[in-house]
């Protein structure tokens, strides 16, 4: 082959097990869009519009003035750990200590070190269906096989121990649960949580918990799996993060919570991956996390508000049809009665619809496993969302 030749560039087989994230995919085509200087109304991304307190950056900034600019533990400092134990501790009564955590670059790190320190090869982890994005992706990177378990809409898409039952085999190595939901908003009864939690025990599988979006619940409220972690220490872990909680998504900064070999094998993933998380985003998150929760309740006041003026709104609109969701900070329409006509026929081709024709970007359902829906985050302001309804319902009435 002469030198000028190109060699093809051959990557690992495990590469075609994932795929790039659907929702960043739909996100960079919207900032395509808004970069061209076209007024898109972005109602797809899962990121508050909210700034970081500003008592928490201060944290930051005094971290760098300080020289905290160094590597930390690869599990996060000592002052983080003790911090994050600290806060289940006053919230739980649980009696946790700082071996039973580690923080890394964002709770996404932590749950795919979950998944390649417990799934090997042709092991199934039942995940509830719809589901957030990364999951079955994290399943399979690890080896292991997604296995979907059917959330009902008339059932506010709350997983169910029946459901997860049926799909459990000699093969299923753990559960992934998430509540609050990214994207269906349904949050956990504790009395199904519990029997999950005693199923997963009985069977000898892990529980992953993602409570990501512990703060955000506007009917019920937030039920951890972390209630039960004291009886249940070898099967329970726990992740949370900093992202949505306290507008920090672009720290980086998320953590788990487990049995002390659980976090030695997660900080020994971590210790050849990225080693600690930034050591000026641990400064921070300790501010953040030992504050009064003010500012966090002044973001839930505004979502709430936004919530309730979206769900008539958007239900006012003929052939979208949206039941309130628990919690997180999305709505998750039925709007199948959009689709057969034009060019619309499912979710992927109704987004490019709204986003070519109305200038609204949203993800596609798909991505989560539902084509029958599209994901709408209101995690921007009320006039935002105000203009993005009213081209939601132009677009529509001009496809029937
Ligand atoms: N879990 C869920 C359900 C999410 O929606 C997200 C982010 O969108 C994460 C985990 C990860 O968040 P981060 O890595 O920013 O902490």
């Amino acid at each position: 082959m002469s030198r000028t030749t190109a060699q093809p560039i051959r990557f690992a087989q495990r590469m075609s097990s994932i795929q790039a994230s659907p929702t960043l995919a739909a996100l960079n085509r919207a900032t395509d869009l808004i970069n061209r200087g076209i007024d898109v109304v972005d109602l797809g991304p899962g990121e508050p519009d909210f700034a970081t307190p500003v008592a928490v950056c201060e944290a930051g900034k005094k971290a760098i003035d300080q020289g905290y600019t160094k590597y930390t533990n690869v599990l996060g400092s000592n002052a983080l750990r003790q911090a994050i134990a600290a806060r289940y501790n006053r919230r739980y009564k649980t009696k946790l200590e700082m071996g039973n955590i580690i923080a890394g670059t964002g709770g996404k790190q932590e749950l795919f070190n979950l998944m390649l320190a417990f799934v090997s090869d042709g092991d199934e982890v039942v995940i509830p269906s719809p589901y957030w994005v990364s999951f079955p992706d994290q399943v399979s990177f690890a080896g292991g096989r997604p296995v979907f378990s059917l959330t009902e809409r008339a059932d506010h898409f709350r997983p169910t121990l029946e459901s997860i039952a049926a799909v459990t085999t000699s093969r299923t190595r753990g559960v992934i649960l998430n509540s609050p939901c990214n994207p269906t908003g349904a949050v956990m009864t504790e009395s199904e949580l519990e029997k999950i939690v005693e199923f997963c025990h009985n069977r000898g599988l892990f529980l992953v918990f993602d409570e990501t979006y512990e703060f955000f619940v506007y009917e019920g409220r937030h039920v951890s799996a972390i209630q039960w972690f004291e009886e249940f220490p070898e099967t329970i872990s726990v992740v949370s993060s900093m992202s949505k909680t306290f507008a920090m998504t672009g720290w980086r900064l998320g953590y788990a919570v487990a049995h002390p070999s659980v976090i030695s094998a997660l900080g020994k993933i971590q210790s050849h991956s990225t080693s600690n998380p930034s050591s000026i985003a641990q400064a921070a998150a300790i501010d953040a996390l030992g504050g009064d929760d003010s500012q966090v309740r002044t973001m839930f006041e505004a979502y709430s508000e936004r919530r309730a003026w979206l769900l008539p709104a958007i239900n006012r609109i003929p052939g979208i049809r949206c039941d309130p969701p628990d919690g997180a900070f999305y709505l998750f329409p039925d709007v199948r009665g959009l689709y057969g006509s034009g060019e619309v026929r499912d979710s992927s081709s109704l987004a490019t619809y709204l986003l070519d024709r109305a200038n609204v970007a949203v993800v596609p359902g798909l991505a989560f496993g539902d084509d029958n829906a599209i994901r709408l985050s209101y995690a921007t302001s009320l006039d935002r969302l105000k203009e993005g309804i009213r081209r939601i319902e132009k677009a529509a009435a001009e496809l029937g």
